[in-house]
């Protein structure tokens, strides 16, 4: 049987550059942590977002505001590395990539500058943060859904605006090892949820934003919750610790070089469980309000992990039940604290 793979440890030196984009934000904010955590010395993380307004400033981590967007950003940000790691995206929930498809779709820029200049650059490995919206939509049209299998990419019909980004971007990726020999890695991710993102304003995915009503309810009073859709759409939620080991799995395996591999959690949900869990966890039972007009994406969507467990002999597991409690309890104090006037994440 394989073991589980390779990670940064094994591969790199600890003063090898590191550059991380997106980094001002979720995932890419954790990656950053994780990494300076386990003793990697030279960090750089980028964000086109005011250093203040990051998720998570890392101490000890270089973190730089600028838009990769701009390719002589993305040369000035890639100088030296040894590999990067791109998660930058102008990105968010349902909500956001239902109504701002033209966002969505001009982060191609961003990949096109940020491989073209690791290339330039020298570095020795390129991840790409794709996601789960790359999949053909007409598979996705039951909650029963079967889980999604790396080729049902193709035929493709992705999801219009952010899933033709990744799916463009992602054969970038592929073409840039084959033709240029770049070491790309590229994973699909499937809704990752956790502490550290974001949780109102317009950009939260479901998770954040059921937890988030939940504790408004218990705190105005008012026993209700408003759900996006008929709450049979079904959706499988990977914790964001599991997220950040895949990545380091994912990049560091010489098996996946240039070829798209699912990161995500095969625990399928509806988001009427969804909101059971969050009730459960805050303690209360909620009158439900359907709004069948609001942003509700595909009917269902579930990760098929048997090529990543036959490959690095993992996959994410951790229960949504015990990540949604952390996620809830970092929410509650978020919302808190904001009501006392303290900064925040969203
Ligand atoms: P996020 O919105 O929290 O972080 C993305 C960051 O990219 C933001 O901080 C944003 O300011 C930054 N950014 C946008 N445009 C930029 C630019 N031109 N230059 C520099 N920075 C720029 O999102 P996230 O949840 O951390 O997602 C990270 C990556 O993972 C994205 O590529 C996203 O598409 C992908 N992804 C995320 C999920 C998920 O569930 N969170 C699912 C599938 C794929």
């Amino acid at each position: 049987m394989a073991k589980e793979g390779k990670t940064a440890n094994d591969v790199l030196d600890k003063d090898d550059l590191i550059v991380i984009s997106g980094a001002g934000g979720f995932i890419a904010g954790a990656l950053a942590r994780d990494l300076k955590e386990r003793g990697f010395r030279k960090i750089r993380a980028i964000d086109k977002k005011p250093v203040p307004e990051w998720y998570q400033v890392v101490p000890g981590v270089e973190s730089l505001c600028m838009d990769l967007s701009k390719k002589e950003n993305a040369i000035e940000a890639c100088k030296g590395a040894t590999e990067v790691y791109n998660l930058a995206a102008d990105m968010g929930g349902m909500g956001f990539i239902e109504r701002f498809r033209i966002e969505c779709l001009r982060s191609v820029l961003i990949n096109t500058h940020m491989i073209e200049a690791a290339y330039r650059a020298g570095a020795e490995r390129y991840f790409f943060s794709s996601s789960a919206c790359a999949y053909n939509v007409e598979l996705q049209n039951d909650p029963q859904v079967r889980a999604l299998k790396e080729s049902d990419a193709y035929p493709a019909m992705a999801e219009r605006g952010y899933g033709w980004e990744k799916l463009f971007s992602e054969m970038v990726c592929e073409e840039y090892w084959h033709e240029r020999g770049l070491s790309t890695a590229i994973a699909r991710f499937h809704n990752v949820y956790g502490p550290y993102g974001s949780w109102d304003g317009g950009r939260e995915k479901a998770p954040a934003a059921i937890c988030r009503k939940v504790i408004e309810a218990k705190d105005s009073g008012d026993m209700k919750i408003n759900i996006w859709g008929s709450g049979e759409q079904t959706r499988s939620f990977m914790y964001i610790d599991e997220c950040i080991k895949g990545i380091d799995m994912i990049m560091h395996c010489d098996d996946l070089i240039a070829t798209p591999i699912n990161l995500g959690s095969s625990e399928l949900v509806s988001i009427n469980e969804l909101v059971s869990y969050a009730e459960e966890i805050g303690g209360v039972e909620l009158e439900r309000e359907y709004d069948l007009d609001a942003p509700q994406g595909v009917a269902g969507r579930n990760s098929d992990n048997t090529f990543i467990k036959k490959t690095l002999d993992w996959e994410p597991s951790k229960p949504l039940k015990e990540g949604l409690a952390e996620t809830y309890r970092w929410i509650e104090q978020q919302y808190h604290d904001r009501k006392s006037g303290k900064r925040t994440v969203s």
